[in-house]
């Protein structure tokens, strides 16, 4: 997508990373590695790495430029945090030049919205200053569901978190002690132009944000679906899914809901130009990427 412009909106992509990430067997417990051979779209060089065996993952963050307010959604996984992942350990993407370059400094986002509270969904929220990790955006307020804070300051949500590392210390935690989070319903309207939708099952508290204007309509579905394969397999659920059963209805009802409509969804790890339609195949679901004339099913 990199940038789009609906009725007075613009919404820009800012990406952290896109790259062949994870082994398909790691994320979803349904794969089998037959399938990467059974002549799928999804199993092709643009969305996985056969040599690898790895499908291809974007971490991306969203600006939305809407009536004098820059809304970011979602911050990646952010510099120089001390990850689990090794790929995410101490990481220098350098997402803010990337920012900049996209036409934001830190001092002009005025909103951050997080789908949800997972590791590579809250890094930039906050920025290594004097040895402190200060709110990298200074003049925002930072909008959270309460559902999804309230479970990971439970027990099942801090032993889940210590598969990645200790994010909520460092990435959230300054964010409220600053007094800059508005912890909110996970439904909420922000004006007529935006709202939220509570899409709960990868995590508690997930939400999809959806943009209406100009008579267009854009959802930006954050881990609602990480990778197109879950279009063709709409059951699967993955395994960093705190509910995969939840998961998968919210999945498969949210698919249905906007199937062979003009709506555009744009799952946060869908890989450039992240943004397209779906359509009901049967049994499946089709995608087909905004700016291209062929359907992928
Ligand atoms: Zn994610």
């Amino acid at each position: 997508m990199k940038q789009i412009e609906f009725g007075s909106t613009r919404l820009s992509s800012v990406v952290e990373t896109s790259e062949p990430m994870l082994d398909p067997s790691e994320i979803f417990p349904d794969f089998d590695p037959q399938m990467a051979k059974d002549g799928i779209p999804w199993f092709g060089p643009r969305f996985y790495d056969a040599t690898a065996n790895k499908i291809v993952i974007a971490v991306q963050s969203f600006v939305i430029q809407m009536d004098g307010l820059n809304i970011l959604v979602d911050t990646c996984v952010g510099d120089h945090k001390l990850r689990e992942r090794a790929l995410f350990n101490d990481a220098s993407w350098h997402w803010l030049d990337k920012l900049e370059q996209a036409g934001f400094r830190p001092e002009d986002i005025d909103m951050v919205v997080c789908s949800h509270l997972h590791v590579d969904h809250v890094g930039w929220n906050t920025r290594l200053r004097n040895g402190r990790w200060v709110p990298t955006f200074p003049n925002a307020r930072y909008l959270m569901s309460k559902p999804e804070l309230d479970y990971w300051k439970s027990d099942a949500g801090k032993a889940s978190m210590m598969r990645t590392g200790d994010y909520v210390a460092d990435s959230i935690l300054p964010v409220i002690d600053s007094g800059q989070a508005d912890i909110v319903d996970p439904d909420k309207s922000l004006n007529e132009k935006i709202r939220f939708e509570h899409t709960p099952g990868h995590t508690p508290g997930h939400i999809a944000v959806h943009l209406e204007d100009g008579g267009e309509h854009v959802v930006l579905s954050g881990d609602v679906m990480h990778h197109p394969l879950q279009l063709r397999f709409p059951n699967w659920s993955t395994s960093y899914c705190a509910d995969q059963d939840t998961a998968r209805a919210t999945r498969k009802r949210f698919l249905s809901e906007w199937a062979d409509t003009a709506t555009m969804v744009a799952p946060a790890h869908f890989p450039a130009p992240t943004g397209g339609t779906i359509c009901r195949c049967g049994e499946h679901f089709g995608f087909r990427f905004a700016g291209e004339t062929e359907t992928l099913t």
